[in-house]
């Protein structure tokens, strides 16, 4: 898999294939975008794009210094519709993937997907097998009528399904999806958890690496006592796991883990402020208010809140009030993340640009009490050892389904071992599993005392 130093995935080099998917992507979303917006129908779910990219360059697409290849969208007006859904402007779309490098992670699952993050952070990259890319796009019109019906999930964000058709003829098949962990924090602890106990130790492999991700066995033994949560949090969490669960049994899915990142908040910020003798929380500067400027640190304005400022009378219309809340608490999330982070604000806002709100953002998915319950776009929390923490968290991995070879699978790792830990059980009873995992071992719920001592605000 690894020739001279590079990583070659169906004998394409993992540079050709980046090449690829940025030209693929730039001119797929550039052929979508001008359409002009209608009802989505359900043929949309069907439909496919194809362009070839020669190398000597075509009619309409530009030269390039890898081989030719040929560049499949599937669906792209239905993604498009999904991108709008959640808020992605097209250009920023097409910024992120296009414009700068991508960056390839080594990916801990042993399917042998390659994974490739873009350069600010927002979106991921991941290649998938024929038979999960066939059945994302049998999911596509269940995943929009989830979407219409739940904006409260934690399941995958899938904002593209394409395939990549090298010289050779293989075809390599990718998705973009959100990333829930977002780089520019740093992960203490860093967990895959599917509610299985059979042989869920990461590798000794996996351990040496410098961003390990851990599994369901290393967490039990980490946090024997699990994770707490204010109950609102707990609450909120358990109720959007038990709706995502039903969608999964109900299109048979199984294998799906939930993702967890923890930054432990005292081994850094509260450091930091001890230093300079600040509160833990750091004050919410307003952010200016000039109509037509979007940068977030345009100017050093008077420090007056926005929230009693005069401008916000009846002089202003309500457009212009949501657009200065929007950007108000994008300001407040700059702010926490260059507090946890350490990075200066002004660098943090060149990074992030107008993408702010592309960054994970917990409270959003489960609407939770920003003021309360997260900080930085995480869940507040407490480790069993009563370390304060900041949790990132999104269910990953659902495109494979139930299948008879698994089933064998199943029956035959039963005989030899635990029928009920065995991670390879049915739709049912892994969501069952699944739910009574994080319900019960993972999470807690803040006791009255622990919120008194810790959370005095709650
Ligand atoms: P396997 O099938 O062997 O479990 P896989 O190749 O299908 O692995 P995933 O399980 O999807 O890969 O992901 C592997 C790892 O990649 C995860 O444990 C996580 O560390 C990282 N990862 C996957 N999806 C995301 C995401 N959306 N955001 C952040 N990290 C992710
Ligand atoms: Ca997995
Ligand atoms: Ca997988």
């Amino acid at each position: 898999k690894v020739v001279d130093g590079e990583v070659v995935y169906k004998k394409t080099p993992s540079s050709d294939l980046m090449q690829g998917i940025q030209l693929g992507i730039r001119h797929s979303v550039g052929s979508i975008t001008p359409k002009q917006s209608r009802d989505l129908l359900m043929i949309d779910f069907e439909e496919h794009e194809i362009v070839d990219f020669p190398s000597e360059g075509g009619t309409y697409t530009p030269a390039h210094s890898s081989n030719s290849f040929r560049f499949k969208s599937y669906a792209p007006r239905a993604f498009r519709h999904f991108r709008e859904a959640f808020g992605i402007k097209a250009e920023d779309f097409m910024l992120s993937l296009c414009n700068e490098p991508l960056r390839e992670l080594s990916n801990p699952g042993a399917s042998g997907s390659l994974f490739y993050m873009s350069h600010n952070d927002h979106f991921i990259i991941k290649t998938v097998q024929r038979r999960e890319a066939l059945f994302l796009r049998q999911l596509l019109p269940g995943y929009y009528m989830n979407l219409t019906q739940n904006k409260k999930t934690l399941l995958p964000k899938f904002f593209g399904l394409y395939c990549y058709k090298s010289a050779l003829g293989f075809n390599i098949r990718f998705v973009v999806m959100n990333n829930l962990l977002p780089s520019i924090f740093r992960y203490h602890e860093r967990y895959d958890l599917k509610g299985s106990t059979h042989a869920r130790m990461a590798s000794q492999k996996e351990c040496m690496k410098s961003d390990p991700t851990f599994k369901d066995l290393d967490f039990m033994n980490k946090h024997p006592e699990g994770i707490y949560l204010p109950p609102s949090t707990y609450e909120a969490l358990m109720r959007a796991m038990q709706r995502d669960c039903l969608v999964l049994r109900s299109f048979k899915i199984m294998d799906y883990s939930l993702l967890v990142g923890l930054h432990k908040l005292d081994e850094t910020e509260l450091q930091r402020n001890s230093m300079d003798s600040q509160t833990s929380m750091p004050d919410v500067t307003p952010p200016p208010t000039h109509a037509n400027s979007f940068d977030l640190m345009s100017s050093p304005d008077k420090p007056q809140s926005f929230f009693s400022s005069p401008r916000a009378s009846a002089s202003v219309s309500k457009e212009e009030k949501n657009e200065s809340l929007r950007r108000a608490v994008l300001y407040k999330k700059l702010s926490e993340i260059a507090a946890v982070t350490g990075t200066p604000l002004n660098v943090l806002n060149k990074k992030f640009q107008k993408q702010v709100s592309y960054v994970a953002d917990i409270s959003e998915t489960l609407d939770l009490d920003p003021e309360l319950e997260t900080y930085a776009g995480g869940m507040l929390a407490y480790t069993d050892k009563k370390e304060r923490c900041i949790i990132f968290l999104g269910i990953i991995d659902i495109l494979q389904q139930y299948q008879l070879k698994k089933r064998l699978e199943h029956s035959f790792k039963a005989l030899l071992y635990d029928g009920e830990a065995v991670s390879v059980t049915n739709p049912s009873f892994y969501a069952a599993r699944f739910q009574d995992f994080f319900a019960k071992r993972v999470f807690k719920v803040m006791g009255m005392e622990m919120l008194k001592e810790l959370m005095p605000a709650i």
